[in-house]
């Protein structure tokens, strides 16, 4: 099996961790909705300053700061599953499904608290 070196999630430009995280158009505009639904609104950066930013806003017990790492974490798990489901199982990207299964595994992360499942909930879809 021969496997391209360009990205199969955007089809633009070779696949590396700088260009996936957050290069890579379709991979930014999940990272992009994923922080809206949680009520951050930002420009998305390079991956060093998205990790720098997260761990910083992460800290405090408030509810929009704890799902920052749980969200982070949800971003990169998901977008590495689908592009080698598109590799692997020849499966087309798609995003919409994609942003619900995260918002759906960050809801199922937090669930043990109260504070956080309460805020999850008032975020809509
Ligand atoms: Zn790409």
């Amino acid at each position: 099996m021969t496997v391209s070196a360009d990205c199969v999630l955007c089809n633009s430009m070779a696949e590396m961790r700088e260009h996936l995280f957050f290069e890579c158009t379709f991979v930014r505009d999940l990272w992009h909705r994923l922080l809206k639904w949680l009520k951050w609104d930002r420009q998305i950066q390079s991956w060093d300053l998205e990790w720098q930013w997260v761990k910083k806003m992460s800290r405090g017990k408030h509810p929009k700061r704890a799902l920052l790492k749980a969200s982070l974490a949800t971003v990169v798990y998901g977008t590495w599953v689908e592009r080698n489901n598109m590799i692997f199982k020849q499966k087309a990207a798609q995003g919409d499904h994609l942003l619900r299964q995260m918002k759906l595994h960050i809801c199922t992360r937090v669930r043990y608290s109260q504070a956080i499942f309460s805020y999850i909930c008032s975020l809509g879809n």
